[in-house]
């Protein structure tokens, strides 16, 4: 999967990329991510790639031209499944969406910033809007990167077996039950007997009553 991430903040999702999971699974080749500096593409002397608003009113907006131009470069050489665009107003991202797009070949996804984008780009240039939820953060970077790993985790090859996605939250409408670790008695806290048993087919029936009984208390929506 090729994932191309345009933004005015390149340094931003340096961080996010550059460690652990995503990190490995770039070095795996299981993903190739490209990060584009959007002011490469402005053709104004002063590189400008926002401007007012018109009608007035308090911030700037993204201009069409430099994301016109980029898009175009990377659209000659490559065919994309989606123009993403994080935006508060998009589609709410959940484990469904993750899922679908980890099946995608290549992506693009653009990072708003000021006031937002100039509505003739999501009318014409994008294909889908995604919002990483109901508050507004200062710009699109930490919303793609978000985006970005719940879709690489799903790539085959990039979790070993015992990080397996399939067992985490949402996979399958429940959320994940209760897990633990050695010492298996901290001081008096100890872990349930049955995680101790060796016992398989209980200790997975006791994991998927928990995972129930979660669901239930905390997030009854799931099972609607
Ligand atoms: N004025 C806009 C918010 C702009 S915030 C509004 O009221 O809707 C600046 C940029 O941050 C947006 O263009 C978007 O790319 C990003 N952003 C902010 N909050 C986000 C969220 N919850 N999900 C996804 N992207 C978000």
């Amino acid at each position: 999967m090729r994932i191309d991430i345009i933004t005015i903040l390149p340094k931003l999702l340096e961080g996010p990329f550059n460690d652990s999971i995503l990190l490995r699974a770039q070095k795996k080749g299981l993903v190739e991510l490209n990060i584009h500096n959007l002011r490469d593409y402005a053709t104004s002397k002063h590189k400008n790639v926002d401007d007012y608003a018109f009608g007035g009113g308090a911030g700037m907006v993204m201009m069409i031209e430099p994301v016109f131009n980029i898009l175009n470069h990377l659209k000659k050489a490559t065919t994309y499944d989606d123009v993403i665009y994080m935006s508060p107003d998009g589609e709410m991202l959940n484990q469904k969406i993750a899922n679908s797009l980890s099946l995608k070949e290549n992506l693009i996804i653009l990072c708003g910033h000021y006031k937002g984008i100039d509505e003739r780009i999501r009318e014409h240039l994008i294909t889908r809007e995604i919002s990483i939820g109901n508050y507004v953060l200062s710009g699109g970077e930490l919303p793609a990167a978000v985006l970005c790993d719940s879709i690489i985790r799903l790539l085959p090859g990039v979790l070993n077996d015992e990080m397996s996605a399939l067992e985490d939250s949402f996979q399958d409408d429940l959320i994940a039950p209760p897990v633990y670790t050695r010492p298996s008695d901290f001081n008096g806290w100890k872990v349930p007997d049955i995680l101790l048993s060796g016992d398989t087919a209980k200790v997975e029936q006791w994991k998927l009553d928990r995972a129930i009984e979660r669901t239930k208390e905390r997030r009854p929506d799931l099972q609607n």
